[in-house]
């Protein structure tokens, strides 16, 4: 699609949504189907696309590209139904033989901008969403994860009629030009800095948004901890798709006491998980762009680095890097690194740690790795963060229970299960009035009512 018939695109979506089609759940449960099936079939070359784009290791394609929207899908077919049926709830006294019903209605046509780290998940998961709230979707997917973003356009156009899901393809002038026309609602998944422009530009039409940002994740590793289990979760979710996860621990903070077998267990794994030469390893993934690969060479040059550090540009490859002696001053310190770069910040009590958190903007996740139960409630209590796990990274993301969202810089609003059927669809409220009866006293003229409501609130509930 070029710049130009956007507007022509926006307008079938219009039509199409006004058609009420959409609104129909099993439409938009058949929609569901053939999108599972669609990525069933499509499985070999989306897979072929992420290695292509990032060199992502099939393993870790499969759990968190493509498996984890199977069950997203079939969570939410299950539930359907019963989350879209108008729900009953009780009327006030005042309102006296009326009912009342909350009633969930589609937004008409929604916009989904996604990220290029997991380029075909973090754009279908928003899509289950927007679809089984009854929408209409037009997406714009990364222009960096080029080959995804032309599978993920093949497989919307077998699958869908255009006006009912469209796919815009546009770096960032043309996705401005994008912004410029009125959505019903915006989900964006990217940066914390895109993310501003986003909400600046839904402001001028007033499209309510969700925005799914990133930021520096803490992991808390307390002196009272399992390290056997807990050095193997931590990393292997900083070292999954060579650390490019919005929620990836983005550096320890670990307790004094345990810092010196902190590191000895962990360049252990490291060595257990990729051999002695991870850039020989098929299970480690390779930078996105030069850009992004000069950037953590910068970052790199922060503290001493006790692991790894060392790169090849021609095939875009950072090793698996422990940076140890770090400041909180260090650039690696002062920008989400997005990368195989771990920091260690070390701590000598809890108060301390939670201090160190709490004096910096709230993060989209949090880590605790403590066998104590008070420490983890206390890190649980006193600090903020979008979601997060104890004892363990990143999976909270694979939960359908869980809603999945930033908060503050971080993010706004959450997804998955049936917190994505209420990102995409507007509670409204109905009160069905009685005509078996008219309490005349509400209208005008009103004489001196005031006493006589005064003593109704009074005792009315
Ligand atoms: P990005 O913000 O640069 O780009 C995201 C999307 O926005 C892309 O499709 C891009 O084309 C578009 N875009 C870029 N500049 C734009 C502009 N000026 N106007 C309009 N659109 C624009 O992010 P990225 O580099 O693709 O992804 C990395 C970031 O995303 C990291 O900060 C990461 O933490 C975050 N992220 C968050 C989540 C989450 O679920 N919260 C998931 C993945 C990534």
């Amino acid at each position: 699609m070029m710049p130009e018939s956007i507007p022509q695109t926006l307008g079938r979506l219009r039509d199409f949504f006004a058609t009420g089609k959409t609104r129909d759940v099993d439409f938009r449960i058949a929609q569901l189907k053939k999108l599972k099936e669609g990525i069933r079939k499509y499985e070999p070359e989306i897979m072929a696309s992420l290695y292509d784009d990032m060199h992502k290791p099939p393993f870790e394609a499969y759990a968190s590209e493509i498996g984890i929207l199977y069950t997203e899908i079939d969570h939410i077919i299950r539930h359907l139904h019963s989350w879209s049926r108008p729900r009953r709830v009780a009327t006030p006294v005042i309102h006296f033989l009326s009912r009342s019903r909350i009633y969930h209605d589609p937004y008409g046509v929604v916009l989904i901008i996604s990220p290029w780290n997991y380029p075909f998940q973090l754009t279908i998961a928003p899509l289950i969403g927007a679809i089984a709230a009854g929408n209409c979707v037009l997406i714009k997917p990364s222009e960096f994860s080029s080959s995804t973003s032309a599978t993920i356009e093949k497989m919307m156009t077998e699958l869908f009629a255009s006006d009912y899901v469209a796919v815009f393809q546009g770096e960032t002038e043309a996705t401005k030009k994008l912004l410029e026309e009125k959505f019903d609602y915006i989900f964006f998944t990217g940066s914390t800095a895109v993310g501003r422009v986003i909400m600046s530009a839904a402001a001028r039409h007033l499209t309510p948004v969700t925005l799914e940002l990133g930021g520096k994740s803490p992991t808390i590793v307390d002196e009272d901890v399992d390290l056997n289990y807990g050095i193997k979760r931590i990393a292997w979710g900083k070292f999954f798709n060579a650390g490019q996860t919005c929620i990836a621990p983005d550096y320890v903070l670990v307790h004094r006491k345990i810092k010196d077998s902190f590191i000895e267990k962990i360049v252990g794994t490291l060595h257990s998980f990729y051999g002695e030469n991870p850039m020989m390893s098929p299970d480690y993934a390779r930078i996105i762009n030069e850009r992004h690969f000069n950037r953590l060479l910068q970052l790199m040059k922060s503290g001493w680095v006790i692991y790894g550090g060392n790169s090849q540009r021609k095939d875009l490859y950072i090793a698996p890097t422990i940076i140890d002696q770090v400041s909180p001053n260090d650039p690696v310190m002062q920008e989400e690194i997005f990368g195989p770069i771990l920091p260690l910040v070390e701590y000598n009590d809890i108060e301390e740690a939670i201090a160190f958190v709490n004096q910096r903007p709230r993060p989209l996740a949090l880590y605790c790795f403590s066998k104590n139960k008070k420490i983890q409630n206390r890190i649980l209590r006193e600090t903020s963060a979008g979601g997060g796990c104890i004892n363990d990274t990143i999976s909270h993301i694979g939960s359908q229970e869980l809603p999945f969202g930033g908060i503050g810089e971080s993010g706004m609003g959450a997804y998955h299960g049936k917190a994505s059927f209420n990102t995409f669809t507007h509670q409204r409220g109905i009160l069905f009035r009685s005509n078996l009866l008219d309490i005349s006293l509400r209208y005008p003229p009103y004489r001196d009512r005031v006493s006589l409501l005064q003593l109704l609130f009074r005792f009315i509930r």
